[in-house]
């Protein structure tokens, strides 16, 4: 089984996994005497529907706000890209902090609205669908704990928004769990392919440019309809953008390719694999050549 992906590492995670039945005994309300105390030493990864909710109550395109209001990080060593909030400028604590409470509260990221509780989804090496299990993440500092409200995990869901945020977010789940069950199996994914799962996944902005541009239109045959419809809707193109991976990134054909075009990129691909293939072995000649000289030099 794959790794859970939990979204507090540094946080005393009960090791228990629980089901959506389980209740917990938690409030956070204003005035409670740790306000803001969670929103001051954060460690927030982000999904890509939490980017596109944020950049469109910011006013930014996608590629502003991750320049702005995040950091790039790889998800354990699978050379999964991920992103994390980025703090305050030398500080720890979330740039939306307020003394009244979080600015961006409607549009709050997935990890925000599920703390205390956190998110484990997994998937077993033989089954294709994904499931989830949930953790509760205790903090001394956190005093909602000790408020008397009984809730279980389901309701606590449906009061954070969180059905909306992980439905429109399943897609990318399910792409990082495949990458990390096939893991050592595939290797390391090339260069290209980990800036095609950056640019689809969290700049929707960058993406939507490469879908329209010329190359993308003679090798993908898409419904004009279609497209059009993808491309005036960020959550229509985000989940185009998980299908487009599934197919680039693990031969899930669900887009039909243009055959000659898909025959000349082929061949394309072939030819600079035949290219570089030369030159390092003419490097790994050289190299030996110098070698022999080196040796030949202290005789
Ligand atoms: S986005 Fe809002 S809730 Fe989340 S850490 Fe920042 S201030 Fe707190
Ligand atoms: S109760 Fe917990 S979640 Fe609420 S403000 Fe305090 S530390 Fe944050």
């Amino acid at each position: 089984m794959s790794q859970p992906d939990i979204p507090f590492p540094n946080s005393p995670v009960v090791p228990t996994m629980v089901a959506e039945t389980h209740a917990i005994e938690f409030s956070c309300h204003k005035g409670i005497g740790c306000w803001n105390a969670c929103c001051s030493n954060i460690d927030i990864s982000l999904t890509p529907y939490d980017v596109l909710r944020m950049k469109k109550r910011l006013g930014i395109t996608s590629t502003e706000f991750l320049k702005d209001y995040t950091v790039p990080y790889e998800m354990e060593k699978d050379g999964i890209a991920g992103i994390k909030f980025r703090p305050i400028e030398g500080g720890s604590a979330c740039r939306f902090m307020k003394p009244e409470g979080c600015d961006i509260y409607t549009d709050r990221p997935t990890a925000c609205r599920y703390y205390p509780v956190a998110l484990l989804s997994m998937r077993k090496q033989d089954e294709y669908v994904d499931r989830d299990s949930y953790a509760i993440v205790k903090e001394d500092h956190c005093k909602g704990h000790e408020v008397n409200r009984s809730i279980t995990i389901a309701d606590y869901r449906k009061e954070q928004g969180l059905e909306e945020y992980d439905e429109l977010a399943r897609g990318w789940r399910q792409l990082v769990l495949k990458k990390k069950s096939s893991g050592p199996t595939i290797g390391k994914p090339s260069l290209r392919s980990r800036q095609l799962f950056f640019m689809a996944c969290y700049d929707i902005d960058k993406f939507r440019e490469f879908v329209q541009m010329d190359s993308f239109g003679k090798l993908f045959e898409l419904p004009a309809e279609e497209k059009e419809a993808i491309l005036k809707d960020d959550v229509a193109l985000l989940q185009f953008a998980f299908r487009f991976l599934r197919q680039v990134l693990f031969g899930e054909e669900s887009i039909s390719l243009n055959a000659e075009a898909a025959q000349e990129r082929l061949a394309k691909v072939q030819e600079k694999r035949l290219i570089e293939e030369r030159e390092a072995a003419k490097k790994r000649a050289l190299e030996a050549e110098q070698e022999m000289g080196g040796e030949e030099g202290f005789d």
